[in-house]
């Protein structure tokens, strides 16, 4: 029984700036291992629930946070963010589960923990078919395709009480209690790690015995994207699939989720070098 880890990092105990999740800044290697950490807490849960092998993708930046010499034994880890999949590289039908570890909520839709959607500097909100969609949405919408369901959530309150009133069943782990964008109560770290590992086993024996299942496909799926400078739709109009919705808005259709969410990340990262000018040099 496979298990895929997308780990993201805004969503793990003690983090509460975006800064302390940046390389560079003095605090980042304290905070990439609490990240190292979480996660091997739900692999150990996953194991004890009964799973036998474990991917882990870092999705979080420049994707390249885990600490791999500390990352648990039984896992293989996907590291690197040129990948035509993002949050969701490696991810197909052998699996059984889906986690989504330290996620936090989408830009605008409360109060949550440094909550933004994909790329804060670039994206100002997303909707799939309609609905307005965080990133956990979005990735459980891409297992859809897959036929994987997404067992588990690990965050602030916010976000795992978004995906608990959205995915039915989902276990959620949720480490630190939101009191604005930039401040959190956060449980203490040990207690953190026994929540996620309880709630990582219970998923995949929810899992197991058919209490959580796979969502449906959505077939065609449509993004409706709206940047937070005009220079970013202007330029996503150079791909033949996208329609201008308004100055700073576009809209796509695909015929799959897969296909519509890589599109997606192709235009995050054009709309991102739109921003400040392609080919400008960096400052
Ligand atoms: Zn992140």
């Amino acid at each position: 029984m496979k298990v895929y880890i997308s780990a993201d990092m805004e969503g793990v105990c003690g983090v509460t700036h975006s800064a302390q999740c940046r390389p560079g800044h003095p605090d980042y290697e304290r905070f990439r291992r609490l990240l190292t950490q979480e996660v091997n807490s739900a692999i150990e849960g996953a194991l004890e629930g009964g799973a036998t092998d474990v991917l882990v993708n870092d999705s979080h930046f420049a994707m390249t946070n885990i600490v791999i010499e500390d990352l648990h034994p039984r896992a293989s880890l996907i590291s690197g963010s040129n990948k035509l999949s993002a949050q969701m590289e490696g991810l197909d039908e052998t699996f059984a589960a889906v986690f989504l570890v330290g996620y936090h909520q989408g830009d605008g839709q409360g109060d949550g923990v440094i909550n933004h959607t994909l790329m804060s500097a670039t994206i100002r909100r997303v909707l799939v078919n309609g609905t307005v969609a965080d990133e956990a949405l979005i990735n459980a919408a891409v297992a859809a395709d897959f036929g994987v369901p997404v067992a588990l959530l690990t965050g602030d309150d916010r976000v795992c009480e978004h995906i608990s009133n959205t995915i039915e069943n989902t276990q959620v782990a949720p480490v630190k209690r939101a009191i604005d964008r930039l401040s959190a109560e956060n449980l203490p770290v040990h207690e953190a790690r026994r929540l996620i590992r309880e709630r990582a086993a219970m998923a995949i024996e929810r899992v197991r015995n058919g209490a959580i299942k796979s969502a449906a496909a959505y077939a065609p799926a449509r993004f409706d994207v709206e940047f937070r400078l005009s220079s970013a739709a202007h330029l996503c109009t150079l791909f033949p699939a996208v329609e201008r919705t308004g100055p700073c808005s576009i809209t796509f259709e695909r015929p799959t989720m897969v296909e519509a969410y890589k599109l997606f990340w192709g235009l995050g990262i054009v709309g991102t070098a739109a921003m400040t000018g392609v080919f400008t040099p960096a400052p």
